[in-house]
């Protein structure tokens, strides 16, 4: 499968155009994610249709608390992200240390998944777990199959995407949580993003109308001062206004962070009130 959205360069070279990295890929290399490749001057996927989980959870697990509530949500993954986040709590499917790691993937063809859908009687797909633009062009040709079987689209994501794919994606997209780690610090030193992609993406999303939800986890050490939890407030009613909904989750050791401390209580209730008071309308603290 051809890859949603790049452009040639000299001679064979390609720029990916998918998300952020925009990453330059010479003939028979991979861009950061390792998915998309330039193969002989087309830029493949190498994850499409490669499913590496499947579940049927409650909605309020993605989490999202103020769309279909009460609802159970069809959810699945291919592997791969665009970041590097050491406190992953799922690096074994996002996290791709070697291009084997594919074959781990079951082949579904995307009505594949509409009828699992059907056969339970849910109302929604997530397209969740790992990071979905790492198999956007998949989960679009899912997306569309589902808006056409009247099932709602909830993108589960880091925002990490590029203008061009967003486009092409927020028509499908019914609710999101997105995921806010911090200010630009945090994106630099341990993520690979940057915060005022993640911002523009809330926001396009907002302005669409698409259902928005955000989550925080606090990490102590790495944005738990007042300091970037005041940042974060602000730039969240800055970008998508008092109404968002914001999710403040605690940490818990995971991946290569297995000697920081759990997040301590006072420090979820502090971002919380601190919230409240600045006007956010509904904060929720999560995984205590
Ligand atoms: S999706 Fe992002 S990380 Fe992957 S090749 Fe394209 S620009 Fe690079």
């Amino acid at each position: 499968m051809e890859a949603l959205r790049y452009e040639t360069l000299q001679n064979g070279v390609l720029r990916c155009q998918v998300c952020p990295h925009y990453c330059v890929i010479p003939k028979g290399s991979s861009g950061i994610c390792k998915i998309r490749y330039n193969n002989n001057g087309k830029l493949l996927v190498r994850n499409y249709g490669r499913v590496i989980t499947t579940h049927i959870d409650p909605i309020e697990k993605k989490p999202i608390y103020h769309y279909l509530k009460g609802t159970k949500t069809y959810s699945f993954a291919c592997m791969g992200c665009n970041m590097r986040c050491p406190w992953c709590q799922n690096y074994q499917i996002s996290q791709i240390t070697d291009a084997t790691q594919f074959d781990k993937g079951i082949a579904y063809q995307p009505m594949d998944h509409i009828k699992m859908v059907k056969k339970y009687a849910l109302p929604s797909i997530a397209y969740t777990y790992t990071e979905p633009t790492m198999y956007i062009e998949y989960a679009l040709d899912v997306m569309r199959l589902a808006h056409e079987h009247d099932i709602k689209n909830i993108w589960v994501s880091n925002g990490f995407i590029s203008e061009e794919s967003r486009e092409k994606l927020i028509p499908f997209v019914d609710a999101a949580n997105i995921d806010y780690k911090g200010d630009e610090s945090v994106y630099r030193e341990f993520s690979l993003g940057h915060e005022d992609h993640i911002l523009s993406t809330m926001k396009a999303f907002k302005d669409a109308g698409i259902h928005l939800e955000v989550t925080t986890l606090l990490i102590p050490g790495i944005n738990t001062s007042h300091e970037m939890i005041n940042h974060m407030i602000d730039q969240l009613i800055k970008y998508t206004g008092k109404e968002t909904i914001w999710h403040i989750s605690r940490f818990y050791p995971a991946y290569k962070e297995q000697d920081r401390d759990i997040t301590p209580y006072e420090i979820l209730e502090y971002a919380k009130e601190t919230a409240l008071d600045k006007g956010l309308k509904h904060v929720y603290l999560g995984n205590i």
